[in-house]
């Protein structure tokens, strides 16, 4: 007999009686999800969702290797790091082989907003300092510590305000900066960085990034502008964070992590999203010497993190990210995508800028006269909804189309979106 669902209606009415409203739902028109494959969504009506955005689900919703994975580990064993298993040893042995060698201590964790938290614990205790520098449109969790340092919370109308121990540097952003390449756009706004980091010298505890800025509206840095920061932040005493949680895991196509594509390598590495594809995992991964000064204060405990159960499905994920080999099908599709975007981009104004790496792509939006295309990037979501394929927004103005989707999106995927937006911008953009 076929399932009766309540209406749209009647669990919206049921939602805001019992869920705070901060809490917000995406699109005009929400979607009632009933079940999920692969880059797939299925709604409560029958619709079929084409998935251009969910980057949790990395290896694909549901991937039957990843859930089996968990029910067999869940119906034999349940514990914590208090007691000897496997599951913790070997991922975390596998996990860490994907690093360079002086990432060489993993702490577990069950989200990526506990594992900024404990990355500037860590930071803090290794070298007894309170400030933090962080990027302008940054986004790194929803603790107290993680709102904290999170630009994109904090300048918020309704927001906290930048804090006393925060440094705050702009976006380097290379569109719109003037810059006609990405190198100088880099220098520039290293050195104003570098000026701006100068009267705190003695005082930073920490740096952190995320390698292209998922919240800032897929920003990549632009070119050495780590490799011209690293160093600075190092030679103070300071430690480098970097935030791989929205970019980790091969999604990048040319690289497995985003820091390797900006040739550094940090002290602090935070890991969450992908990582478990929708299993709530998180970690930092950090060097022998910043472990070694934690252990000297008390103990550190997660009740749940690295559980075998998450341990045994991040092992899958990466087996079946190595199996399938969904980092290069991130790069071709991603490549292909790409450039299915600057043809449209070719056609209509509006598309001011095309960017991203493999599989994780921002199209930012311009209105008629320059200005952020705010209105329009919403339509074209929205729209884009109703002809059953799923994007978000994001960015300073929510004028940016993130794209960031299960690996298992393929060329054909790409073809249907372009051209779905192709009809969308005829009709938007005469
Ligand atoms: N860092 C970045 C860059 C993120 O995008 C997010 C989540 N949007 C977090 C940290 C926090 O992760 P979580 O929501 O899993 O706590």
């Amino acid at each position: 007999a076929a399932i009766k669902f309540p209406s749209r209606d009647q669990q919206i009415k049921r939602r805001n009686a019992v869920l705070s409203k901060s809490l917000s739902v995406s699109y005009q028109e929400p979607i009632q999800m009933y079940r999920s494959a692969f880059q797939y969504m299925y709604d409560t009506e029958g619709n079929t969702y084409l998935d251009a955005y969910n980057n949790i689900m990395l290896a694909g919703h549901s991937h039957p290797y990843i859930v089996r994975a968990g029910q067999q580990t869940l119906a034999r064993l349940n514990t914590n790091t208090r007691y000897l298993y496997d599951e913790i040893l070997s991922y975390s042995e596998r996990l860490l082989k994907t690093f360079p060698k002086t990432l060489n201590k993993i702490f577990l964790l069950n989200s990526g907003s506990s594992a900024t938290d404990l990355a500037i614990r860590l930071s803090r205790s290794f070298n007894s300092r309170e400030k933090i520098a962080v990027l302008e449109h940054g986004y790194h969790g929803n603790t107290q510590i993680g709102i904290g340092i999170s630009h994109y919370k904090y300048s918020d109308k309704q927001g906290i305000g930048k804090p006393e121990s925060v440094i705050e540097l702009p976006l380097p952003k290379a569109f719109g900066s003037g810059y006609s390449d990405n190198g100088s756009a880099g220098a520039y706004f290293a050195e104003q960085a570098i000026a701006l980091l100068k009267p705190y010298e003695q005082e930073i505890a920490a740096f952190i990034a995320e390698p292209i800025v998922g919240c800032g509206g897929q920003v990549p840095l632009a070119k050495n502008y780590l490799k011209d920061i690293y160093p600075v932040i190092r030679q103070q005493g300071g430690v480098c964070i970097s935030d791989e949680t929205q970019v980790g895991f091969g999604r990048l196509g040319r690289h497995f992590w985003g820091f390797e594509m900006h040739g550094v390598v940090p002290d602090i590495v935070i890991l969450g999203k992908p990582m478990g594809n929708g299993h709530p995992i998180g970690a930092v991964i950090t060097t022998e010497h910043i472990a070694e000064k934690f252990e000297q204060g008390p103990e550190f405990f997660s009740s749940f993190g690295g559980n075998p159960v998450s341990c045994a499905i991040g092992q899958a994920v990466l087996e079946v990210i190595e199996r399938e080999d969904l980092q290069r099908k991130a790069q071709e599709v991603g490549d292909y995508l790409c450039e299915r975007l600057r043809e449209l981009q070719s056609q209509f104004k509006c598309l001011a800028d095309v960017r991203g790496t493999g599989l994780f792509i921002g199209v930012e939006f311009q209105d008629h006269k320059g200005g952020p295309g705010t209105q329009l990037a919403s339509r074209i979501k929205n729209q884009l909804r109703q002809e059953h394929i799923l994007v978000s927004t994001d960015g300073p103005f929510e004028e940016v189309i993130k794209i960031k989707p299960p690996l298992y999106f393929n060329r054909e995927d790409a073809d249907i979106l372009c051209a779905a937006m192709h009809g969308i911008l005829a009709r938007e953009w005469p």
